[in-house]
């Protein structure tokens, strides 16, 4: 029998340990490696399917011996095992790019700086919803390899990260769909913005005129990008367009009056998912139905409760300026705002106008919140610091009054105080139920 080929899947996570079900499915003999200790829940997998897996150490020699590497997306390029690696030539993929090559299944790839989540869940309802067989996977839960080795789905709805995209050498999405593109992550692209655009729009680069590209038609940076670059695929630009309340996309119209996702930046993701959805085949009745029975999504302006006629809203996934923006122009009414947490390079003065416009109080959540007192304390009666979501709830509703919202949004990472931005928003979400209780 001819020796088996060799794969190395650094990083043991979620992508890691899809990728190496796959691997060894295919009749790769499999190696992991990973820096740091490897969950209870993926070792049982390896041990389980005998894969042979190392962790806290990367074991050079045995990597540097791969036919083939898979490298989680958490791994930058200046890690010393990459630099080894690609100083040989050994050939590097990411997870989708891996899995990619064992489907013949339809892929729906989604990316973007902001709302890549919100559009994928959206997506993966419509396809549930007109009965496809259809599995959802990526950054936003399973691995899409992991998909791929459990069965052979018709269809992959898949949120994909730039980090995937930058290893990936053949993965080519039937559609493929481009949110926006504004400043994240920049300092895993050497600070350089236009590094990050060509990540991003290279969810494009294997697609051929058979494949559709869904992309935002109001979006500076991907217009440049176009001006520059070819696209084989079909293209399908999105500008919403609303006629006396209903959404008008490709000649049909589609009734929003059920659609619970708030603001209209959900109505741009609608749209998209709306096209993706279309290019796949699936009908305007489905489509409509999945419109009126999607659940919002939590953690992104997820309505909490509405105590005394305030509205409390968690959206403790906006980690940047741009998504704080989307979040204060979905509501009409004074918003007071509970911000902060571990600044990524975020330039408030550029919000300025429309916080002030906004926002009638700032609660600010993190230890270091020099930042916005720089540009907001002068100008704010109710500039509040608090260590603890409790205290930000019971100051929040001591500044609002019946009508108001009470948004938490805070336009920065959450590691300084909470575990991740799921942690910061379930015990948001905790505290205004208790807050809720108390007032009977
Ligand atoms: P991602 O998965 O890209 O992080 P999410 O769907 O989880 O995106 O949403 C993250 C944040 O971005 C939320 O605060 C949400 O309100 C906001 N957001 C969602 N869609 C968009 C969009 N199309 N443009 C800008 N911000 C958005």
């Amino acid at each position: 029998m001819p020796k088996s080929k060799s794969i190395v899947i650094l990083g043991a996570g979620e992508s890691g340990a899809g990728a190496a079900v796959l691997a060894k499915k295919q009749g790769w003999d499999v190696f992991v490696s990973d820096m740091g200790l490897v969950e209870d829940e993926y070792k049982f997998v390896f041990e389980r399917k005998g894969i042979v897996f190392e962790e806290q150490k990367h074991t050079l020699d045995k990597i540097l011996a791969a036919d083939l590497v898979v490298k989680s997306p958490g791994i930058p390029d200046s890690a010393d095992v990459i630099v080894k690696l690609k100083a040989q030539g050994t050939s590097i993929v990411s997870e989708i790019e891996f899995a990619s090559r064992y489907t013949t299944g339809v892929i729906l790839a989604i990316t973007g700086s902001n709302g890549k989540t919100t559009t994928t869940s959206l997506v993966y309802h419509i396809l549930k919803t007109a009965n496809y067989n259809v599995a959802l996977g990526g950054n936003i839960g399973i691995s899409f390899a992991k998909n791929v080795a459990d069965c052979d789905y018709k269809y992959h709805v898949l949120e994909v990260s730039s980090f995937q995209l930058d290893d990936t050498s053949s993965f080519r999405p039937d559609v493929a769909v481009l949110l926006n593109i504004t400043p994240d992550h920049l300092d895993r692209y050497n600070n350089d913005f236009n590094t990050y655009v060509d990540s991003k729009c290279s969810i494009t680069s294997y697609q051929t005129p058979e494949d559709a590209f869904v992309f935002n038609d109001e979006d500076e940076s991907i217009h440049n990008w176009l001006m520059n670059n070819e696209v084989e695929a079909e293209m399908h630009p999105v500008k919403p367009v609303l006629v006396d309340g209903k959404l008008l996309v490709e000649g049909i119209y589609f009734d929003l009056s059920q659609f619970s996702l708030q603001g209209p930046h959900n109505i741009f993701n609608a749209t998209c998912a709306i096209k993706a959805a279309l290019q796949v085949g699936v009908t305007k009745e489905a489509i409509q139905e999945a419109l009126n029975t999607i659940q919002n999504v939590a953690h992104r302006l997820e309505l909490v409760d509405k105590i005394e006629g305030v509205s409390y809203v968690n959206d403790s996934k906006a980690t940047n300026v741009d998504a704080v923006v989307q979040a204060l122009n979905a509501f009409e009414q004074p918003i007071v705002w509970i911000v902060g947490g571990v600044d990524k390079g975020n330039d408030y003065a550029s919000i300025y106008p429309l916080v002030k416009e906004k926002v009638k109080a700032i609660i600010c959540l993190g230890k270091d919140n020099s930042k916005l007192k720089a540009v907001f304390e002068d100008d704010y009666a109710a500039f509040i610091e608090v260590q603890s979501v409790g205290d930000a709830v019971k100051k929040a509703a001591g500044w609002s009054v019946r009508g108001d919202v009470v948004l938490l949004s805070p336009a920065c990472a959450s590691f300084d105080l909470f575990k991740n931005y799921e942690d910061r928003g379930d015990q948001f979400k905790k505290e205004v139920s208790a807050f809720a209780k108390y007032k009977g």
